[in-house]
């Protein structure tokens, strides 16, 4: 009799575990990343605050700039209000790690599709690009990456320029930095002879200060995505974003935005 009702409840048990994985209860999917975002009402949007135009703090600790307009946007098509928005800041160096453990559902911060992030985390399709370029003192020698054997060059914890650096410079003392301020602050200072990143990132510093020149040249294509944690559950969220970087492309938002914060 005992025997009997060992092998009844293995029985039962085995059906339960079948009907799971054979009808997956629409209770027990897991849920993708956009429905708890609609059920939430806000999105939180990794951007960062020391990449002015893109992301940065106005005098009343607001953050501004183009990526956040753009999540002003998304906002807008996702729950309805450019207002649903959360910012966290994030670095080049943790952004990857934010997102990928859901502390933030997307980073939005003149992030490069590449190959090697494309392993970790999820991109949209590309909402602009920008090129690795050079900032120099006005007074510099230095003309193009030919002549960075020996010298001190700047990059941003984290950022593609301290990837391909390495590899197109690789006679130059390549120093890191955490943000741009401070990299910023050692060109000036003379502790390193040029800093490299993305020309949109770049070019403020040449609006704002004609102590410092941009050279012409530029060595790579930054085309720039929102990331999304990798894997299924963001699928319908990746969907919807693409969905709207392409209609505002149509409606030339995406024009507005460059000519809003990059004048161009
Ligand atoms: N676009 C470059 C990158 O993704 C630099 C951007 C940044 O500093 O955030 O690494």
């Amino acid at each position: 009799m005992r025997r009997l009702a060992i092998i009844l409840t293995a029985i039962f048990l085995m059906l339960v575990v079948i009907y799971f994985l054979v009808f997956k209860p629409e209770k027990y999917q897991e849920k993708d990343l956009y429905d708890s975002i609609l059920e939430r009402g806000v999105i939180k949007v990794g951007i960062n605050t020391d990449a002015k135009p893109f992301g940065f703090f106005d005098e009343h600790w607001n953050v501004q700039g183009y990526d956040a307009d753009l999540a002003r946007y998304i906002a807008q098509y996702i729950l309805k209000s450019p207002n649903a928005v959360e910012f966290h800041p994030v670095t080049p160096a943790n952004r990857m790690m934010k997102v990928s453990t859901g502390e933030v559902d997307i980073v939005i911060a003149t992030m490069t599709i590449t190959p090697q992030r494309l392993e970790i985390i999820d991109f949209s399709i590309p909402y602009d690009a920008a090129g690795l370029a050079m900032l120099v003192r006005s007074n510099s020698r230095i003309t193009s990456i030919a002549d960075l054997a020996g010298q001190n060059i700047g990059v941003v914890f984290g950022t593609t320029a301290e990837k391909n650096m390495l590899n197109l410079a690789p006679t130059a003392n390549i120093i890191g930095f955490r943000n741009y301020r401070t990299a910023y602050q050692a060109l000036k200072a003379g502790k390193i002879d040029a800093l490299t990143s993305d020309d949109t990132i770049l070019s403020r510093f040449v609006f704002e200060d004609k102590s410092v020149k941009l050279l012409p040249k530029r060595y790579t294509r930054e085309p720039y995505g929102i990331a999304f944690r990798k894997g299924k559950t963001t699928k319908k969220l990746r969907e919807n974003i693409n969905f709207a970087i392409k209609d505002m492309q149509n409606k030339n938002v995406m024009l507005r935005l460059r000519r809003k914060w990059l004048q161009i």
